[in-house]
């Protein structure tokens, strides 16, 4: 590692700044504190500070200071949809808790499932239940792993996405620490929600149908999703995103990548588009592999993939 390597490994925060996050957070502050263990890749080098927020107030507190003190910051999900770099994260990471995790639906008759979800609730658990209310539609989100807050981020889905379904987005910002209402666009895998902005919560709402039928569609979708997915080994669903008219896996499989590896990271057998941590692979493992897949692809077939997977922190 060169010197400017190394000063990207070092802390941001100052003790005054550590001060701080103990006395507001407690226990629920820590520091240099590893990202493997909450990411699905099960990758990921140590932050700064890893802050678990519990309410929206305890938000707005988080976002004042990392706006005034200028320090970085980045929310987390539930990571399965990341590659955190093996030099961890700079500044403060955020993981929203209890209080965004509930799941409330509105009257139980109408012609609609309407059901208010805090970012950090899972998409699963919001998908099973409203499935249950006969929501059609959702079981295109049916088996994503990750959050409320991150699937929104992400546009996350497959025929069907979420932002179908969005009726309402609530955030809170650092130059708008409250929550409050804003109206993003969504588009395949992203969205125009400012860079900044954390989800707080969502409501969605899908027609009513059968719940019977509903719940049969979920489960054929599930049965069909473990037969074609990698889910033994430790992954972050699709890495690159599906070009117009085509799909990133196919390409990947025709470029004859499958069964690749670097270091611990192996692209699968079973899914190409799925890259696999068979134990202990570091993220500039996994990164140098999607590089040599992309690069395959371009050279043989003209098609630049774009990643869908979001690369965060130092990479070294
Ligand atoms: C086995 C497997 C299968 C998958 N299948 C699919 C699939 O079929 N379709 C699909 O779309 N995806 C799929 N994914 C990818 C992933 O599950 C989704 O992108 C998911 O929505 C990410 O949610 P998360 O909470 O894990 O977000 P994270 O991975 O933690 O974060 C993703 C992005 O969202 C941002 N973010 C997270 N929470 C918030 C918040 N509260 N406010 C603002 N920004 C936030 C993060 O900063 C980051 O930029 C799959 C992943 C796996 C491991």
């Amino acid at each position: 590692m060169t010197e400017a390597d190394d000063a990207l490994l070092v802390s941001l925060l100052e003790e005054r700044d550590r001060a701080l996050l103990r006395e507001i957070f407690g226990a629920r502050a820590s520091f240099d504190a590893p990202l493997a263990p909450h990411t699905s890749w099960r990758i990921g080098g140590p932050a700064d500070a890893l802050l678990s927020v519990e309410t929206s107030d305890e938000l707005a507190q988080v976002l004042r200071l990392v706006a005034k003190r200028k320090l970085p910051w980045y929310v987390l999900g539930s990571g399965s949809n990341l590659l955190v770099g093996d030099g961890g994260i700079r500044g403060v990471v955020v993981r929203l808790g209890s209080e965004f995790a509930r799941i409330d639906f509105d009257d139980e008759t109408g012609a609609a499932v309407v059901v208010r979800a805090g970012a950090s609730a899972s998409l699963a658990l919001l998908a099973g239940q409203a499935a249950g209310r006969g929501a059609l539609g959702i079981d295109g989100l049916v088996g994503i792993p990750g959050s409320v807050g991150g699937a929104l981020r992400m546009n996350a889905g497959t025929d069907r996405e979420i932002g179908e379904f969005v009726r309402e987005v609530w955030v809170q910002t650092p130059a708008k620490p409250a929550p409050h209402a804003v109206s993003p666009q969504y588009f395949y895998r992203h969205t125009t929600l400012a860079r900044d902005a954390v989800v707080a919560s969502v409501t969605l709402a899908f027609e009513r149908g059968d719940a019977t039928i509903v719940r049969e569609r979920l489960q054929q979708r599930l049965v069909r999703r473990k037969e074609s997915q990698p889910l033994q080994f430790p992954n972050a669903g699709s890495c690159f995103r599906n070009p117009p008219g085509d799909k990133a896996g196919r390409l990947i499989e025709a470029a004859g990548a499958k069964g690749w590896r670097q270091g611990a990271a192996e692209v699968s057998e079973l899914h190409a588009n799925f890259i696999l941590n068979r134990g202990g692979a570091r993220a500039a493992d996994v990164a140098a592999l999607l590089a040599r897949v992309r690069r395959a692809v371009a050279e043989q077939f003209g098609v630049d993939l774009e990643l869908e997977v979001h690369f965060v922190g130092v990479f070294v």
